[in-house]
């Protein structure tokens, strides 16, 4: 378990820096660290943006951010989804300061000892588990956004026994054998002196608490699954693979632990003409050898509806011309891309007599020199086999 970096670092802000600030910090470094943008270490790119992410919870929440100011990371150990406490349970070492001089490293040490992290500290608050969930969005939902809901299932505290899992009327006593700790001790010697291990009860499992009549509703676990509607709205401008994340709104937290997160993991649909990159659309449209050699206006779909678009004369096929501001609404900001359209020069066929007639006059007309590329590229073909 590395030592938690603390948040000022990560974000790379001053204790004095002001919300704005913050916001600002963050934006870049989740951008920057974004797993989809990171595509060739995506998991040194997950754990930096995990980590930023972490960060901008508590800092961004005047109230989060005074108490880890006052009290660093502890502030928030016994949420369980910070370093949750790898020590709570050693006692006892009589001269070892391990906090200074050992870290976590020592730790290491007496759990290997010990054959695992059985130690921790079992019937404290317990944040709940993130929940994961894809949704299949349109191209054009995605473009404009969209306000949208999921049905997931998740835990929740049992409505009968509002999670304690003791029938209603009944009581919940405090475990005898651990005297509602959920922890026994056991005394060791060890290479570095007499040391006190904590076990989890046998007794309560841990819990620290006994149930005699257990709740009919959920059979004494106290959690029930519920399906539930999560409203979710969908930013204009998302991309493929992005996650939105809806905190609270995952499985219920233990013992008056915080709830997890959802996170929405977000899939676009291939559109049957549009393609996109980032906040450009590239779309391919046929036109005749006609309309290229003597120029057109065509119509050309867009995300806001069909569009004049005009075809200089001579345009060669796989040449892209640009309707600006008919892309994608960037995510962040107020900008959009362009639309680009390449152009697909179409060769003619199954040509009547009339119109063969018709193109070798003009191919006698014209004889190879139809365009100055081709002039050009006949001349180097005659100076390479002179
Ligand atoms: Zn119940
Ligand atoms: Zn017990």
């Amino acid at each position: 378990m590395s030592e938690k970096r603390d948040y000022y670092e990560v974000l790379g802000v001053d204790k004095s820096a002001s919300e704005d600030e913050i916001k600002k910090a963050y934006k870049k470094l989740a951008r920057k660290y974004h797993p989809d943008l990171n595509r060739d270490d995506p998991k040194t790119a997950e754990e930096k943006f995990k980590e930023v992410n972490e960060a901008y919870e508590v800092l961004k929440d005047p109230q989060k951010k005074a108490q880890y100011d006052r009290f660093g990371h502890d502030a928030f150990a016994a949420g369980g989804n910070a370093r949750s406490g790898g020590g709570a349970g050693f006692e006892g070492f009589g001269g070892f300061d391990f906090g200074a001089g050992f870290g976590g490293g020592f730790e290491d040490i007496l759990n290997d000892f010990f054959g695992g992290r059985s130690a921790r500290k079992s019937n404290g608050p317990k944040r709940g588990a993130d929940l994961q969930y894809d949704i299949l969005i349109s191209f054009e939902d995605a473009a404009f956004g969209k306000d949208t809901e999921v049905e997931i299932l998740r835990t929740e505290n049992c409505s009968v026994c509002h999670g304690t899992g003791a029938a209603p009327g009944s009581k919940v006593e405090t475990c005898p054998q651990c005297h509602g700790s959920g922890q026994i001790n056991q005394t060791a010697r060890t290479p570095f002196g007499t040391i006190t291990h904590a076990s989890p009860c046998q007794k309560c499992k841990g819990k620290g608490t006994i149930v005699n009549d257990p709740c009919k509703a959920c059979h004494g676990t106290g959690k029930q699954n519920v399906k539930r509607k999560i409203k979710v709205s969908i930013p204009r401008g998302v991309d493929n693979g992005a996650r939105l994340r809806i905190g609270g709104a995952g499985q219920v937290g233990e013992r008056g632990g915080e709830n997890g997160d959802l996170f929405i993991r977000i899939y676009i649909e291939d559109h049957p003409i549009y393609t996109r990159n980032g906040t450009e659309v590239i779309i391919e449209v046929p036109i005749s050898f006609v309309q290229a050699a003597l120029g057109d206006t065509i119509q050309v779909p867009t995300l806001d509806g069909k569009v004049d678009l005009k075809i200089p004369a001579g345009i060669q096929s796989g040449q892209i011309l640009r309707i600006r501001g008919k892309g994608i609404p960037s995510l962040r900001g107020n900008g959009r891309g362009d639309e680009h359209v390449k152009i697909k020069v179409l060769t003619p066929q199954n040509l009547s007599s009339k119109q063969k007639d018709l193109l070798k006059e003009f191919g006698d007309l014209s004889g190879d020199k139809v365009n100055p590329e081709q002039t050009s590229f006949l001349d180097k073909l005659k100076n390479m086999f002179k």
